[in-house]
């Protein structure tokens, strides 16, 4: 036995202690994750006692987009979308805890180690163990992750690192906040919500939320950068959410590219004022849309704040959405495969989470170019909101039977949906007399004048001097024109290029 049990010893690699651990104390019981056994433990063991945490691991087959399918039924009563398990420890055998230790597994910079459901798993057994320890305690539970990437923030919160030292991070979680989390459906697999209870999806089942939230620090917010192109998109933002009936704060982000006269229509609309500087996107060209489109970082430094829910300025609120604050950054409605949209998103502002996104600017790709592909890099673990909450334009096809589907969700009254989305280009930027969508053979996807046309009447609501920012522009006429003239001659099938334009808005274009 010796003999064989000889080259094992030698074999073993030292754990090293980081160094803020000397402050943490003696005679702690240090539950142990993921060490199995290939390391000397012998200077944890200075500081208490080691105990080593079983579990199985989550087995091979499972992959990221079982936990985040890209479409899940939430329509349907008769059956709860079934979400894969994560095998976890027995947590009984495990009680009075100070110290959690874990080994993030981090396949960093092999492409796709961020969705890696081994290493959610072990953020997740730590994140259990770290909430049943640390619940009964008075002191705070400590957690010590070592790991050449950075923990996931959307369970280990940027504000809660204490201290890091080279592959050493340590954290003192918020542990009301991680039980929220932990207590949410792994992935997007289901909605993050009792909201719609079966029976019951018309509605938001808002008896089924404990009210943790606090109103005067939560916001809405929006984002205008680098033209004006979207103040009319802003303007009828902050109606609708007024109109909602919400009394949190309606904070606007804006750039120097919005003029005076145009500031005092979006404070006379709702808004309060904040200056930003807007933020490039390092890997954009030069003079494209998407040049600034990482100015919605800023959204993190609204500290005075502790949740933001953003919404797009292409986008109106329909129903109320306060019951949202209830839920954790990063929390939102799918796009497609695992990501989300993010024209709806609730987010927690903080300088150091700022911080991070600023940082991985060089590093990391978005697939679109944009900052939904930037912030599904960096959250790529995300809570699931119904997609009646932020419904996209292009849901579903355009084939007859869904058209059908979509014009009833577009025109109920009451409505049924929470938002509309108008993704593609814009109503405010179309003749009101059609979906300019129709225009361009390439956006038919977006088209919709049913939805156009809820735009318009919303619109027709509102105040007229407000009204007055929703016009045309020469420019953007002439644009409209051309386009209608080549829909022509293509002779697209459709055959919208033939309604004859009745919009009085040509007659009074605007700066
Ligand atoms: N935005 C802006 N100026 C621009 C482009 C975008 O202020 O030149 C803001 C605006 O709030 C907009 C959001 O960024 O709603 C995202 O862009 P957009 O809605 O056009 O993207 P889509 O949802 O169509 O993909
Ligand atoms: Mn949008």
């Amino acid at each position: 036995m010796e003999k064989i049990l000889e080259p094992i010893k030698k074999n073993l690699t030292m754990l090293e202690v980081p160094s803020f651990v000397d402050g943490v104390g003696g005679g702690l019981k240090i539950g142990m994750v993921n060490f199995e056994g290939d390391q000397d433990l012998s200077q944890w063991r200075k500081h208490g006692e080691t105990i080593p945490v079983h579990f199985d691991r989550v087995p091979e087959a499972l992959k990221w987009q079982d936990l985040f399918p890209e479409w899940i039924d939430e329509e349907e009563e008769s059956e709860v979308p079934k979400c894969p398990e994560f095998p976890m420890p027995n947590f009984d055998k495990y009680p009075n805890m100070d110290l959690i230790v874990a080994k993030l597994p981090c396949k960093y910079p092999i492409n796709g180690w961020s969705r890696d459901v081994f290493r959610l798993q072990v953020h997740l057994i730590t994140a259990k163990m770290a909430v049943k320890n640390g619940k009964k305690k008075k002191k705070k539970i400590k957690v010590v992750f070592t790991s050449k990437c950075r923990p996931m923030l959307e369970l280990f919160r940027c504000n809660d690192l204490v201290k890091q030292e080279g592959d050493w991070w340590y954290y003192e979680p918020d542990v009301e906040k991680l039980e929220q989390k932990i207590g949410l459906p792994v992935g997007s697999c289901k909605l993050a919500l009792p909201l719609w209870g079966q029976g019951n999806h018309e509605e938001f089942d808002v008896t089924k939320i404990k009210h943790t939230t606090n109103p005067k620090r939560e916001a809405y917010a929006t984002v205008l950068h680098s033209s004006e192109s979207y103040v009319c998109g802003a303007i009828t933002l902050a109606q609708s959410l007024l109109k909602s009936g919400t009394n949190r704060d309606l904070i606007l982000l804006l750039d120097d590219s919005i003029s005076e006269p145009k500031r005092h229509a979006l404070e006379l609309a709702g808004w309060r004022l904040r200056f930003i500087k807007r933020i490039r996107n390092p890997r954009a060209q030069k003079h494209t849309y998407n040049e600034y489109n990482y100015s919605k970082f800023r959204l993190w430094q609204l500290t005075d704040y502790e949740k933001v829910i953003f919404i797009d300025a292409d986008i109106i609120v329909l129903k109320n959405l306060d019951h949202l604050f209830h839920f954790p950054q990063l929390t939102a409605t799918g796009n497609d495969v695992w990501l989300f949209n993010s024209g709806i998103m609730i987010i927690e502002p903080s300088n150091c989470t700022f911080k991070v996104l600023m940082d991985k600017r060089d590093e990391i790709i978005s697939y679109n170019g944009g900052d939904q592909g930037y912030l599904n890099e960096v959250f790529v673990w995300w809570h699931r909101l119904p997609r009646r909450v932020n419904f996209l334009k292009n849901f579903w096809s355009n084939t007859t039977a869904e058209t059908k589907m979509k014009n009833q969700l577009f025109a109920a009254e009451p409505p049924k949906l929470y938002s509309i989305h108008y993704l593609g280009l814009k109503p405010w930027l179309c003749y009101r007399d059609y979906d300019c969508n129709w225009n361009r053979e390439d956006h038919h996807i977006f088209a919709s004048d049913v939805a156009h046309r809820r735009w318009w009447k919303f619109h027709d609501a509102m105040d007229e001097k407000l009204q007055r920012f929703c016009g045309l522009t020469k420019k953007r006429k002439a644009q409209l024109d051309a386009d209608r003239k080549k829909a022509k001659e293509i002779g697209l099938k459709d055959k919208h290029w033939k309604i004859n334009i009745k919009d009085p808005r040509r007659k009074y274009l605007m700066k």
